[in-house]
């Protein structure tokens, strides 16, 4: 009996150890590194309004987001996928994500609608779409890769005209999930409070830039740039510093919460 007690007790000690490594892993989490993904760029603008491109407003963000966390927050390192006008093919922004170890993947994009009465805020996690509108804005911010050589082959023969192609691959990043609806939720919230935009919230669709990162991610779609009044707001200087203002402010609530989580 007492051996049999023995061998159950190095048992459970032997269980524990790497247990209790993971747990401490767990417990001691840092969000240490952002890469910040300015959307299109060259020969890919993305889309228009009346006298603004996505490609130059995107980056305007990613930088003034960029400068708020390395002043507010220097312990993160931040890292982007351009810092200029050129173009970067999807999987290649992915691939900076995941070679540098990031813990968090932040793309930003201008949204456009044949409506020019769509107004808002809308930012995307990697699922699932609901409805067809999530739908169009997936492919039309997928689209880019047809400008890329072999494009079939670099995304697993990935057509972006294909509705059933975006549906196969919805689920690929749900181990991410919860922690890229966590930012999501406050980067829509925040921003909404600086800019005095309406939110049209969190959605999911099947994007192929964070189909490709192995880490939480959002796509923050910042204003429609086919509606007069987003275009105001997101194609002034002023304007593009509240968006960066209010998706910093998730990015440190987010921060905040999962490093405090579990302890
Ligand atoms: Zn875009």
């Amino acid at each position: 009996m007492k051996n049999l007690i023995t061998v159950t007790l190095l048992g459970f000690t032997f269980l524990l150890i790497p247990k209790s490594t993971g747990l401490q892993e767990v417990l001691n989490y840092k969000v240490k590194t952002v890469v910040i993904d300015a959307g299109h760029g060259g020969k890919d603008p993305g889309c228009h309004g009346k006298s603004h491109k996505e490609s130059e407003i995107t980056l305007k963000v990613a930088m003034e987001l960029g400068k708020l966390i390395n002043l507010h927050l220097p312990e993160v390192k931040v890292i982007y996928t351009r810092k200029v006008n050129k173009f970067v093919e999807l999987h290649d922004r992915a691939t900076i994500a995941n070679k540098n170890n990031a813990d968090f993947f932040i793309s930003i994009h201008c949204n456009a609608n044949p409506s020019s009465a769509i107004t808002g805020t809308e930012t995307y996690t990697m699922g699932m779409h609901k409805t067809e509108g999530n739908l169009e804005v997936a492919k039309r911010e997928n689209s880019v890769v047809l400008q890329e050589d072999n494009y079939l082959e670099k995304y697993e023969g990935f057509d972006p005209n294909s509705p059933l192609a975006h549906i196969l691959f919805m689920n690929y990043q749900n181990a991410f999930m919860e922690n890229s609806v966590k930012f999501a939720d406050k980067a829509e919230k925040y921003m909404s409070e600086k800019t005095g935009m309406k939110s049209r919230g969190v959605r999911q669709a099947g994007f192929l830039v964070l189909w490709k990162t192995t880490m939480p991610s959002a796509l923050v779609e910042i204003g429609f740039l086919t509606n007069s009044a987003d275009e105001k707001i997101i194609g002034t200087a002023e304007g593009q510093k509240k968006i960066a203002e209010g998706i910093f402010e998730g990015f440190e609530t987010y921060k905040e919460d999962i490093e405090n989580v579990k302890k």
